[in-house]
């Protein structure tokens, strides 16, 4: 069986953030053109294009997310660490955009570049970033995040390392990173703090401590609720602070420590509480 997409990227890389970025652009279009369609695309979803990662409160950076393919759905392991019950109420699969075939092509094409193409997907990418960088460096919100003017999220629908896959991305200037993931606090590493990581809870059984891990190094966890949309989450979680995480994505401005508190959606919505969906009141 062939190993975990992050696995083999982490083998072949690092994936360098300069070279030749003209003979990069042709694969990728040329990677499409062979999928069907009629010219390139942009690896990322810019803010206005993805409903959840544009939550803006006044608070966040213009968001950009790099969505791919989940768990096995272009033909490699995109999500290492996911459980059953996360697989089947993904809700980049069973909710929203990701509900129209043509999206989920586009998303597979991408990704099956990306195993391809490694060191071609990350010059690309990473001179998109740093396009989006400029167009919004002029408006940036400097009191609260310094010199960032954007924050760029590389797994909204997958779990790879990119800290080792491409370690320089986050030296990017003027970018925040920051990302979702199911591993345990031991897999990862926040690059001293340049990557904001959030654990996202499962209905494992060692899912609740390792969240307390994470939450005891300063770190954040997602939990899903069964609470209604319009009702309020809990106010704490196995004694942790709960914030409203469906107000906006921009988990990097959350405390050190918090839960980030969720609804479920998609068809996480019909699952029992006690799972992956836990239980809307306060422990
Ligand atoms: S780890 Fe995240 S992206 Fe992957 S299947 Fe689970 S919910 Fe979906």
């Amino acid at each position: 069986m062939q190993k975990p997409l992050t696995l083999q990227l982490e083998e072949l890389g690092p994936f360098d953030i300069t070279g030749n970025l003209p003979a990069a652009k042709q694969r990728w279009l040329e990677w499409r053109l062979a999928a069907g369609y009629s010219g390139a695309a942009k690896l990322l979803t810019p803010p206005e294009g993805n409903l959840k990662l544009s939550k803006l409160s006044g608070m966040t950076l213009p968001n950009y997310g790099l969505t791919l393919a989940p768990a096995v759905a272009s033909g490699n392991e995109l999500c290492i660490w996911r459980s059953p019950e996360c697989t089947s109420s993904c809700v980049l699969v069973t909710a929203g955009k990701a509900t129209l075939p043509s999206v989920r092509k586009a998303r597979v094409v991408k990704s099956q570049f990306l195993a391809a193409h490694p060191q071609d997907f990350v010059l690309v990418l990473a001179d998109e970033i740093r396009k989006a960088q400029r167009k919004h460096a002029t408006n940036m919100p400097k009191a609260m995040f310094a010199e960032d003017s954007i924050a760029v999220r590389l797994n909204v629908a997958s779990d790879l390392r990119w800290e080792r896959i491409a370690p320089q991305l986050f030296e990017l200037h003027g970018v925040t990173f920051y990302d979702y993931t199911k591993a345990p606090a031991s897999q990862r590493d926040d690059l001293g703090g340049r990557y904001h990581l959030t654990f996202s809870v499962s209905e494992r059984p060692q899912s609740e401590r390792e969240a307390v891990q994470w939450l005891e190094r300063g770190g954040s966890a997602a939990v899903v609720f069964d609470t209604k949309r319009g009702e309020a989450l809990p106010s704490t979680w196995n004694g942790y602070t709960v914030v409203d995480a469906d107000v906006q994505d921009g988990r990097y401005t959350d405390p050190p420590g918090v839960v980030a508190g969720l609804r479920a959606k998609g068809s996480g919505r019909r699952l029992e509480a006690g799972g992956f969906v836990k239980k809307g009141i306060a422990t």
